[in-house]
């Protein structure tokens, strides 16, 4: 029975607003097994579209195509594939080469589909282009081979495959006439070796050498002429034939994967720098918003979250003793500064000089510990203020013309005499202080009647909501409800808040940046399969199913991925480091980091790569192998 038999076929191309194209209509077709037949035709005839159909690149809209007795469609795509990979071998005007990849890479394709074990596909490959006369330019890439040597590639592609049908759309279009010669010489070679070969043609040269001539013009068979004296050779042994029904192995699809980024160097560095970017802007935003909670925590216990006090009045019965407060409230636990101040009524307070009118402070106990004042000391001075002595801030200094503490000065207040023990030059809890003045303990506190008295505590950190629940009791145990106590917002909460909006602002602007990288990456994709059009069209061709060719894309953007998560960490773990330093702060890098720039990798790299591994598992050889 004859290999080929076409029956009625006709093919029309339909397109939305365009009128229809009938590039065959109605070709009725036989070839023998082991002939070499010549297509010959004026451009737009149809022949490509006859080649197409043969090669179960694309169907016949009418009719019905036979190949070794079986009617085979290329719509069954698996099994069409699995055709492809084992009878047919393509030999196309553009090559269709595995471009920048050893010349042994695209003769192995076919057999890579096929699941041929690695080491048999290498020697099958190597032995194919050894007789094609190329055997030192196996390992020479593709794209610097010239256009003849090219198509001897191809050539040496079917033969490796062990192709029983050898397709040949136009193959010495693109050659000088010596290198046509060649190419037609490995044809007619693999012909007399028992391969059916069918090969398109301008030359008058191929068609003499052919057995048989098809003539097509406008879509008919025009002519159809065999040499009286042609003989079908005999066809290939079966051993030969080898019907493997492998299916790719997956660490060939790894291999040939990894190949074809590095065979794209620049396109793959885009698209990896791309994800980088991503990657460490996450890095980044993650490391940063635990360096920066460390920070706040830190500065919330250094401050803020230290400061507590109490108000009261002595007429309250049973409250203790004003000049024996601060020693009973530094000895609770988690107190480090203790202090109480009593406001006077507002009095004159004068030098030799100037004279004010102001309300002075009695404070008792450790009144610049507690009020977190910077105290300037007269020499002589150190340790809390005693009786007689008197702290007078830098403002009130200045109007009263107290410029030196040289000298022990004096201030009188209302006719009563103190030593000038230092000069207040800060005082973060109580600001008012620094126009104002506060002077040591007074026996006469409580004489003329009772007053407001003001505690001031620092504790130790983390320690502020303990002492606030203790200092009521401790102030006036049988009336505690009468002592106001005032303590920051539970430290843990506060911190949560303020962590929180950190956090929320950064996981803001990585999705923004994830999203942006995803963006970018896919349309990186898009185009990069868009430019490989034709050899994603050789690739099904060969053999490849719309499955493998997505699996394909999807990995290499996967490899990308991974490579630009890797990247990607280092650059933020630079970031970080050059944040944190360039604040203080004490950098916290945590070992997630690793695996979350793999996991942001594969995922900016996947999603970015999702949508072109669509599009090139959907792209359909015919009309992508025309390019
Ligand atoms: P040949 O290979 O003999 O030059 P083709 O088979 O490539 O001819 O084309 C036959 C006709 O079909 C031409 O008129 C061509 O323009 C048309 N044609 C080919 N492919 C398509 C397509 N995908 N859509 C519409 N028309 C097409
Ligand atoms: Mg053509």
């Amino acid at each position: 029975m004859a290999l080929i038999q076409l029956r009625g076929v006709r093919r029309t191309y339909s397109s939305p607003g365009r009128p229809d194209v009938e590039a065959l209509r109605g070709i009725d077709l036989d070839i023998e097994r082991g002939e070499l037949v010549a297509i010959v035709g004026p451009s737009g005839g149809g022949k490509t579209t006859l080649m197409n159909i043969l090669g179960l690149l694309d169907d016949a809209t009418e009719g019905t195509y036979s190949l070794d007795g079986e009617e085979t469609r290329a719509r069954d795509g698996r099994r069409a594939a699995g055709v492809r990979a084992r009878t047919i071998g393509f030999v196309f005007q553009a090559f269709h080469l595995l471009e920048a990849r050893p010349a042994v890479d695209s003769v192995e394709l076919n057999l890579l589909y096929r699941g041929v074990p690695r080491a048999e596909r290498r020697e099958r490959a190597l032995r194919a282009i050894e007789s094609v006369g190329l055997g030192g330019r196996a390992w020479q890439s593709t794209s610097t081979l010239s256009g003849g040597q090219r198509q001897r590639i191809a050539i040496a592609r079917a033969i490796a495959a062990g192709a029983e049908l050898i397709l040949a759309d136009e193959p010495t279009g693109n050659l000088d006439s010596i290198s046509a010669s060649r190419v037609l010489d490995e044809l007619e070679r693999l012909n007399r070796a028992g391969a059916t070969v069918i090969v398109v043609t301008h030359s008058s040269e191929v068609a003499a050498r052919a057995g048989r001539v098809i003539r097509i013009a406008d879509g008919a068979l025009v002519s159809d002429e065999r040499e009286p004296d042609a003989v079908a050779s005999p066809p290939l042994p079966n051993g030969e034939r080898r019907p493997q029904n492998g299916r790719i192995r997956f660490v060939d699809m790894l291999r040939d994967g990894w190949a074809s980024v590095l065979s794209r160097r620049y396109p793959s560095i885009g698209q990896g720098l791309a994800v980088a970017i991503a990657v460490a802007l996450t890095i980044t935003t993650l490391g940063l918003s635990s360096s920066a909670r460390a920070q706040v925590s830190a500065t919330f216990d250094a401050h803020l979250n230290r400061e507590v006090s109490a108000t009261w009045s002595t007429a309250v019965e049973n409250s203790v003793a004003p000049d024996a407060v601060p020693e009973r409230i530094e000895q609770l636990s988690g107190v480090d500064a203790a202090a109480i101040v009593v406001s006077l009524n507002v009095s004159t307070v004068s030098t030799f000089a100037e004279a004010r009118q102001i309300r002075p402070h009695v404070a008792i106990g450790d009144i610049e510990g507690a009020a977190r004042l910077s105290i300037d000391e007269a020499p002589w001075h150190h340790g809390r203020l005693r009786p007689g002595e008197a702290f007078i801030g830098d403002l009130l200094a200045d109007d009263l013309q107290l410029s030196s503490l040289a000298g022990a000065p004096t201030v009188l207040i209302d006719g009563v005499t103190y030593v000038v023990a230092g000069i207040i030059t800060e005082s973060s809890r109580l600001p008012l202080l620094r126009g104002e003045v506060v002077v040591g303990p007074r026996d006469d506190l409580t004489s003329r009647g009772p007053v407001d008295v003001t505690l001031l505590a620092v504790t130790s950190s983390g320690a502020a909501q303990q002492v606030a629940r203790q200092l009521p009791a401790a102030l006036n145990p049988f009336e505690p409800e009468k002592i106001t106590v005032v303590a920051p917002t539970d430290s843990a909460e506060l911190r949560g808040q303020v962590e929180q909006g950190v956090q929320a602002t950064l996981t803001a602007f990585t999705l923004l940046a994830l999203i942006v990288a995803i963006a970018a990456l896919m349309n990186a994709t898009l185009l990069a399969v868009n430019a490989r059009r034709g050899e994603i069209g050789m690739r099904k061709a060969l053999g490849a199913r719309d499955r493998q060719i997505g699996a394909l894309i999807t990995l290499e953007s996967a490899y990308i991925g991974v490579v630009g998560g890797a990247v990607g960490l280092v650059l933020g773990m630079a970031a970080i480091l050059a944040v944190t330093l360039t604040q203080r702060w004490a950098p916290v890098f945590d070992l997630i980091l690793l695996p979350v720039a793999i996991a942001v990798g594969l995922l900016v790299g996947a999603g970015g790569g999702g949508l072109a591994s669509i599009r090139a598992a959907r792209l359909r050889p015919a009309e992508n192998l025309r390019a």
